[in-house]
């Protein structure tokens, strides 16, 4: 077996202990191997599966120490893994991509496992297993997911990932702040980023390897294929489109979006559709499993209106944005979108049409309101309201709602990151409360801390929150069958313990066809 190879169900603690001492091993012998970031895929299809790596023998250095010359790079994909039989093939790593390459493979056979490597310069990757997904129009018996967001590498090491690979899903779905850009003044930071803050396309590169680096993060991208949208930190706090929190120069947030963007992709496994050009970049699609479930997948940063609820002339005066806002008219108003009108055009089409049981809506952001307790005034009303996400837009939430209910999408399904928080909680009808529309899982974050001390009782007073936990840090773990979807809220013990374990802190089921979260 190969000294990276994941074992599916193996012991977590000796898995990490041998990739840890493969890692110095290498050091010694290999100065200049290549894959050094690992080895990734995603956005399965029932024919194929698209296979990342990217070369970097100096991962932080500009380039990653590669010449700026492009570079063969044969790939391989087996049955078993092994390499009994093998289909290959050969992409170019090309210097203006970072040397990353996403080899779309195709003429694979549905709903079954694949294995992968790449080999370049004499050197052979890590292996990776993967998977297609189903035939159009199966429908299987089930499917596992696992899904997390927020995974500051200041703050924890991913024990979480490692219990992700033990857990064995089918597909990692990763819903943003995959990096974080902004660098810790703490004094007890676990480990630093290395390198500055990124505002350009090196600094970004810089970033990507630093995370990518990790060990455990490569484990859980070498045990299944990935589904990835992004947040904020992918570029920079709260950024909403062109504009950053302190309603900065407009030209040269969108200069830094496409570097972070082009980083983005370098270091995805998605597919060249993707590739962005300048600081556009679309990343909404959908992702099917058969007729059981479809991924649709959103971005809900690049294409949003400006936050509601601002003081006068903000944007034109350079003021800082403010985060949590009182109620305002221009928070209710339909025309401002949190998608942007080609977005909200195209996820209502695909919930329309969608073939599948279960509607999993793969994005960022809390989706569910809430009513936040101001701590000076604990017992009054008003609240405040979260200009950053679906809060501060809630034409946009109603009308998806709406589109849920007019359409008959069957069983949608919110998964979401962002607030660090474990929830769940039930969507209902704008135009009729006692009807449940959707549910929302939000999947935990797997090492960045909270933001909300009082969450837990502010949600509690709203009995459409089924639960809110924001003390515990780790990711969620679904199995979707044709009746019934049974979720896991997965705590780690401790996020500053690499070995630190997991347990179910929460656990819910939805029934096909009965809106409504059922606890267990
Ligand atoms: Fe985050
Ligand atoms: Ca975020």
């Amino acid at each position: 077996m190969s000294r990276f190879s994941c074992s599916r169900r193996g012991a977590i603690g000796a898995g990490v202990a041998a990739v840890l001492g493969a890692s110095a091993a290498r050091a010694v012998i290999a100065p200049r191997y290549p894959f050094t970031l690992g080895v990734a895929s995603g956005e399965p299809a029932p024919d194929g599966v698209v296979l990342w790596t990217r070369l970097a023998p100096d991962p932080l250095m500009p380039a990653g120490g590669m010449a700026p010359a492009s570079v063969p790079v044969q790939w391989e994909v087996s049955e078993d893994e092994h390499f009994a039989s093998v289909r290959s093939g050969t992409a170019l790593a090309e210097p203006a991509w970072g040397h990353s390459v996403h080899v779309v493979v195709a003429g694979l056979r549905p709903n079954r496992p694949y294995w992968y490597r790449f080999i370049a310069g004499g050197e052979t990757s890590p292996i990776g297993r993967t998977r297609t997904s189903p035939a159009p129009g199966v429908m299987v018996d089930r499917l596992r997911i696992a899904f997390a967001s927020c995974q500051d590498y200041e703050v924890g090491y991913y024990a979480g990932h490692a219990h992700i690979v033990a857990d064995a899903p089918d597909l990692v779905v990763f819903l943003g702040d995959y990096i974080y850009e902004g660098n810790s003044t703490a004094a007890n930071v676990l480990r630093r980023h290395p390198t500055p803050e990124p505002v350009d396309l090196d600094g970004y590169r810089a970033r990507y390897a630093t995370y990518k680096s990790d060990l455990l993060l490569q484990a859980a991208h070498q045990a299944a294929p990935w589904i990835s949208t992004w947040d904020d930190h992918e570029v920079v706090d709260n950024y909403a489109n062109d504009l950053d929190k302190r309603n900065g120069d407009r030209a040269a947030l969108l200069r830094r979006r496409a570097a972070a963007y082009q980083a983005f992709y370098e270091h995805t496994p998605l597919r060249p559709a993707q590739r962005p050009v300048g600081p556009a970049m679309q990343l909404y699609r959908t992702v099917d499993w058969g007729t059981l479930a479809q991924f649709q997948v959103i971005d809900d940063r690049q294409y949003r209106a400006p936050p509601p609820c601002q003081p006068e002339d903000s944007i034109a005066r350079h003021l800082d944005a403010v985060w949590l806002t009182p109620d305002c008219a221009e928070r209710h108003d339909p025309a401002r979108s949190l998608l942007g009108d080609i977005q909200e055009t195209w996820l209502y089409g695909k919930l329309a049409k969608t073939p599948a049981r279960w509607n999993l809506l793969a994005q960022q952001t809390l989706m569910m309101p809430y009513t936040r307790i101001d701590p000076a005034t604990p017992c009054a009303a008003p609240s405040v309201y979260n200009s950053d996400g679906w809060e501060g837009y809630a034409g946009s939430r109603e009308r998806l709602l709406r589109q849920w209910r007019d359409a008959r999408t069957p069983n949608p399904v919110v998964l979401s990151g962002d607030i660090h928080a474990f929830v769940a909680a039930d969507h209902v009808d704008p135009d009729d409360p006692s009807r449940v529309i959707a549910a929302e899982f939000v999947g935990g974050s797997m090492t960045s801390g909270n933001h909300d001390a009082t969450l837990r009782e502010a949600t509690a007073r709203d009995p459409n929150f089924r639960f809110a936990e924001n003390r515990v840090r780790g990711y969620a773990r679904a199995d979707i069958l044709p009746d019934r979807c049974e979720m896991a809220f997965r705590g780690v013990s401790n996020v500053r313990d690499p070995h630190a374990t997991v347990t179910d802190i929460a656990r819910f089921t939805l029934e096909n066809g009965r809106p409504g979260i059922r606890p267990g």
